[in-house]
């Protein structure tokens, strides 16, 4: 928890901006979550470059947000200082060789493939399918349907947290399968803006890939409130598929549910807490594993101040709770 030294502080640097005690449940697609200690918002990538450094310097606690797309805060809050990051500026570069694209890291990558397909321009069609931004795609190598973030990453504008600020190469941030080195805590960076490479392309085509893509979300996601798939799919086979043939489609704790259309999914059916989330998760993994003797990893994150945390997730290998 900051304490009362650190809020002084926070008030007398960002005055009105800043936001106290501010429930996160508003903040991620879950719709769970309790309280931030603080929040700010950055509208631009100098904003949150300016705020971020800010608040290093101060040595508090950070956690940068996008759409909390691939979250499950605990309901006890989180302790630390949110920047929600806006800054959703996308600029295309038509005389480059490659043609490329600018975008601040709050834009939404949805809107980036949109975009890019108003322009006829190509190879990012998969991104109209993602819901979170541009900086949780490349912190968490978002893809989609064969696109992957890191195959139309060229650099990114970067904020490292001793080393400043610098455009980093794609191979710098140390790409594997759904995880940057930042993801992995290997890298203490937050992302500005990136630069993506494009192509030339048919804009009716463009638009009517995106089409498909939405159709298929369609007919094989369920509707409601969720983080997307909640398990990494193991090799060779699907975590869904696991999961119901463990028994668990449709199983029901409090107000959440696993999906009967898909069982990695789970949905917030409107009342649930994140532990009734967090229940299901671990039964989830809990059959699948006594099952089929296969492990399953969290594609998500889990962050807060929880009472129990399995080891699995405790802490979560694949990322740290915290930008510290
Ligand atoms: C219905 C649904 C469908 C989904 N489908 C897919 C899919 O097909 N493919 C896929 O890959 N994912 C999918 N997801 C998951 C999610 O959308 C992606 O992981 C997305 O990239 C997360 O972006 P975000 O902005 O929401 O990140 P958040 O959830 O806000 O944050 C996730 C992590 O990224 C970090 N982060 C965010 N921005 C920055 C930044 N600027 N700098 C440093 N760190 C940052 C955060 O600190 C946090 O640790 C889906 C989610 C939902 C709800």
């Amino acid at each position: 928890m900051i304490d009362e030294n650190g809020l002084a502080k926070l008030r007398e640097v960002f005055g009105v901006r800043l936001q106290e005690n501010v429930h996160m449940a508003n903040y991620a697609t879950m719709n769970v979550g309790g309280p931030a200690d603080a929040l700010l918002v950055a509208t631009s990538a100098e904003e949150l470059a300016d705020t971020v450094s800010k608040l290093w310097e101060m040595n508090l606690p950070v956690k940068v947000l996008g759409s909390g797309s691939n979250l499950l805060i605990s309901d006890k809050g989180l302790s630390a200082v949110v920047v929600i990051n806006h800054a959703h500026n996308i600029r295309v570069n038509l005389k480059s060789n490659p043609i490329t694209v600018r975008a601040e890291s709050g834009a939404l990558m949805m809107n980036v493939g949109k975009k890019l397909a108003l322009w006829g321009l190509a190879g990012m069609e998969w991104a109209a399918a993602i819901p979170g931004t541009v900086g949780g795609a490349v912190y968490g190598n978002a893809g989609a349907f064969g696109g992957e973030t890191c195959r139309n990453l060229i650099s990114a504008d970067v904020l490292h947290k001793t080393e400043g600020r610098s455009e980093w190469l794609c191979e710098q941030l140390e790409y594997t399968y759904r995880a940057s080195g930042i993801k992995r805590g290997t890298l203490d960076a937050v992302i500005l803006s990136t630069l993506f490479r494009v192509e030339r392309g048919d804009s009716q085509k463009i638009s009517a890939e995106i089409e498909t893509f939405r159709q298929r979300r369609w007919k094989d996601q369920p509707p409601g409130a969720s983080v997307g798939s909640i398990f990494r799919n193991p090799p060779d086979d699907k975590a869904g598929r696991l999961i119901e043939a463990a028994g668990l489609k449709g199983k029901h704790k409090g107000g959440a549910v696993i999906s009967p259309k898909h069982a990695n999914f789970i949905i917030n059916e409107g009342s649930a807490s994140a532990q009734d989330v967090l229940d299901l998760l671990v039964e989830a993994r809990n059959a699948v594993k006594a099952k089929f003797d296969v492990e399953l990893i969290t594609e998500i994150e889990v962050l807060g101040d929880w009472d129990k945390l399995p080891d699995f997730l405790n802490p979560n290998p694949d990322s740290k709770a915290v930008n510290q």
